[in-house]
């Protein structure tokens, strides 16, 4: 009877996550999706614990207890723009718990089984673990780069590739190994195959540039969902079987667009060295030119006669909180009769959908948030661009200086309408560290100060 409600229970949550999944993909349903992953994990822990086989209730209050207060905690906590690194760090979590689950599987007691079943459960925990290892190691160093505790430049050692190679065969060797040893050696080579592929995943991650950091937390987060399915085959568990490959999937499809999207190669981002050409001359010189700064005064009066304006939000309108002065902005502006849209790149920000999740908070209307892809062309049709707190995505370098690190990747055009108006501090650069020419165009302007403040400013300017 319980195993059955059990059994019932994990079909519900299965199809719970997926609907969870169909539901983040848009913005208009990501709450609901949010909500129903919900619901999907709660009934999966009840599941999970009215099994007959289960009996370690004092242990689930041990961990689910004291991890639910720290987990929300965290979450109320964290900045939108430090949401990253939490990401990563709670991957690492998952790639250790695989190679916990993988040793005490091995360590255990065990069934009875065939030959056959026993090579397969072997595999299992062979290849959980050194999954696990690889995502535990790649995800605390990605925390590290992301968090500024390492350099985010990226680690060349001389034939690295090679040296990956390397590891992989000692790998494949040590798990021969630990097939013909698994009854009484196994434990040697398991604990050899989890030093390896350590080594393997900080290494692999250590070799990636800082600038293309969200395609390997996006990898990370599909190694964790294989890390987890492993986990599910080793315990015998159907649903994490299910919602592993869930998240494994979903995450490798989610690194396959934004590679995509920034004309990279998924092959380059798995064997490390992303970001960064071995071997090829820094980038070319420093634009030089001159900078023309624009005041509130005349930025506002510039807003005023635009007829049809594209805001190109980034990082900086995020670290500034300037999203409800911008939206009262936009209000005005439409009140005006001009015709506003916003143009948004796949990783502006720090995190995947970053700019999304803050123009919806903000109460920007959906259907005037369009992708890259879909707003580029009308850029020589439009009036005005306000480029707030953005710089490497829209970087002309990337389509103009080929030994640019961010050579190929896909920018927002904005240098192609009538006027761009940029609203930064400085003249720092951006994420990936390099100089943006599109400052020095004759026709761009730069409105010099914190965005939230030039935000309120325009919207006082605008209001008058
Ligand atoms: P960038 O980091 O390229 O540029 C942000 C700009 O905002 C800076 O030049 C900075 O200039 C300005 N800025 C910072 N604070 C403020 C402030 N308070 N007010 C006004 N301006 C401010 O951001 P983008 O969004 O253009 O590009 C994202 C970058 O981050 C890409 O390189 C991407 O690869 C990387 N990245 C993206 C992730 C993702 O998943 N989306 C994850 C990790 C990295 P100044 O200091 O002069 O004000």
């Amino acid at each position: 009877m319980r195993e059955g409600l059990s059994n019932i229970g994990y079909i519900v949550a299965s199809v719970l996550f997926i609907l969870s999944l169909a539901g983040l993909s848009r913005q208009e349903s990501a709450r609901r999706g949010n909500a129903l992953g919900i619901v999907g994990m709660l009934i999966a822990l009840l599941a999970t614990a009215i099994r007959e086989d289960f009996s370690g209730y004092g242990m689930l209050m041990a961990a689910l207890v004291p991890g639910a207060i720290i987990g929300g905690v965290l979450a109320r906590r964290v900045q939108m723009t430090a949401m990253p690194q939490l990401v990563a760090i709670l991957h690492s979590f998952v790639g250790a718990a695989a190679v916990l689950v993988g040793l005490s599987t091995y360590l255990g007691p065990g069934h009875p089984l065939s030959a056959a079943e026993r090579n397969i459960h072997l595999a299992e925990i062979f290849i959980g673990i050194c999954i696990g290892a690889i995502t535990f190691t790649g995800s605390v160093i990605a925390f590290a780069k992301l968090q500024g505790l390492m350099s985010g430049k990226p680690l060349m050692l001389p034939a690295r590739h090679l040296l990956n190679l390397m590891m992989l065969v000692v790998t494949f060797a040590l798990g021969v190994w630990f097939f013909r040893e698994w009854e009484h050696g196994g434990l040697w080579p398991l604990l050899i195959a989890i030093a390896v592929t350590g080594v393997l995943g900080a290494h692999s991650v250590m070799a990636i540039g800082g600038a293309d950091m969200p395609v390997v937390v996006s990898m990370l987060n599909s190694y964790s969902g294989w890390a987890a399915a492993a986990a599910g085959f080793m315990l015998n568990n159907d649903l994490l079987i299910i919602t592993g490959a869930l998240v494994g999937s979903s995450g490798a499809i989610l690194s396959y667009i934004m590679c995509r999207g920034m004309n990279r190669s998924i092959a380059s981002v798995i064997l490390g060295g992303f970001g960064a050409t071995e071997g090829s001359a820094p980038s070319g010189a420093s634009p030089q030119g001159e900078v023309r700064s624009i005041d509130l005064a005349a930025a506002a009066e510039r807003l005023r006669e635009a007829k049809s304006i594209v805001i190109v939000p980034g990082y900086g309108l995020a670290v500034a909180q300037a999203q409800h002065a911008l939206s009262d902005v936009v209000k005005k502006l439409r009140e005006r009769g001009a015709k506003v849209r916003f143009a948004i790149h796949p990783v502006a920000g720090r995190l995947p959908g970053h700019m999304n999740v803050l123009l919806a908070e903000a109460d920007i209307p959906y259907d005037i948030v369009l992708e890259m892809e879909e707003i580029n062309d009308d850029m020589p049709e439009t009036d005005l661009v306000l480029v707030i707190g953005a710089n490497d995505i829209v970087n002309p370098s990337a389509y103009e200086d080929p030994n640019s690190p961010i050579a190929g990747m896909p920018v927002i055009e904005v240098w192609k309408a009538g006027t761009v108006i940029v609203m930064k501090r400085g003249m720092a650069s951006g994420y990936a560290g390099i100089d943006n020419p599109l400052f020095f165009r004759p026709n761009t302007q730069l409105l010099f100060g914190d965005a939230k403040k030039t935000v309120e400013g325009l919207r006082n300017e605008l209001g008058a």
